[in-house]
């Protein structure tokens, strides 16, 4: 068990990736705290669904990953009740798709607080501990959107990108200290905020969401076939593996080919 003894933080992960990553995690022995939105009765399920599977000690944390102090008080009283916080997955996301002359304010001002922000807010309430530690691993979950653009999605496109900065200077500070920062760069991974998209192109269309998604993913990939939050589940658990000691400042696509070309 590779990540005993461990405590891992993951954002967003009442459902889609964050709860495939907070699986796998927990898969490799870590304790696990969930955050996110959802019904306490659903979000009771989760933890004891995972602790039965895993055996793995399974909190969680309410915070709204958009409100910065919420986020440094989260971190806090993770570190009281866990005794320790050693990996920071960033994940929570949201998406709004509008052109740049329509995009409304509330929705730019929204996707940069828990985009892009939350990650600032955890990572510098974090860091004190992990450095006195002398170990820590964050991983971000930024998007093939970090490396390149689509059109209608400004402010996902701009936190992304920014998340991809916020990764590199992380890195470059916590070189040397025992501590990793690196992103994950999903292409299309079929989640309710995928679906979500895929609703919208249905209703648009005059189509189904079964029928949307193979276009869906044709547009942008050039391997044809959604990624699984499992897989990038697997990727975020290697990155906290020892053998990843010296990888950091990195961003990993796991995108079907999409930034290839
Ligand atoms: P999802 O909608 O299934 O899950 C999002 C999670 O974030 C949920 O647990 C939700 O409760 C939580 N969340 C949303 N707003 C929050 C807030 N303010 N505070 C706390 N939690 C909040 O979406 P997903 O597809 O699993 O996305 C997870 C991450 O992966 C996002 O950062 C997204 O941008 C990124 N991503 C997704 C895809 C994809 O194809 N699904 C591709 C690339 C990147």
């Amino acid at each position: 068990m590779a990540l005993s003894g461990r405590v891992a933080l993951v954002t967003g992960s009442t459902s889609g990736i964050g709860l495939g990553i907070a699986r796998t995690l927990a898969a490799s022995g870590a304790e696990i705290v969930l955050n996110g939105f959802g019904e306490h009765a659903e979000i009771e399920r989760l933890r004891s669904e995972i602790t039965a599977e895993f055996g793995v000690r399974v909190g969680f944390a309410a915070a709204d990953i958009g409100k910065g102090e919420a986020v440094r008080a989260m971190i806090r009283d993770i570190e009281a009740a866990h005794g320790r916080l050693d990996i920071l997955i960033n994940n929570a996301g949201i998406q709004h798709v509008a052109p740049i002359e329509d995009f409304p304010v509330d929705r730019w001002d929204a996707i940069l607080a828990i985009n892009l922000s939350g990650a600032f807010h955890t990572i510098a309430a974090a860091l004190p501990g992990m450095r006195a530690r002398g170990w820590g691993r964050i991983v971000n979950v930024a998007s093939a959107h970090g490396l390149v653009g689509s059109a209608h999605k400004a402010a996902y496109v701009a936190a992304k990108h920014g998340i991809l900065g916020l990764t590199k200077v992380t890195a470059l500070e916590t070189a040397n200290s025992g501590i990793t920062a690196n992103a994950i760069c999903p292409g299309w991974v079929l989640t309710p905020l995928v679906e979500r998209q895929l609703q919208d192109r249905a209703a648009r269309h005059g189509t189904s969401v079964e029928a949307e998604k193979a276009e869906f993913v044709r547009e942008k990939q050039p391997l044809e076939e959604f990624s699984t939050p499992e897989q990038i589940g697997a990727l975020a658990a290697f990155l906290c593996s020892d053998a990843a000691r010296t990888m950091t400042g990195t961003a990993l696509p796991v995108d079907g080919g999409w930034t290839a070309r």
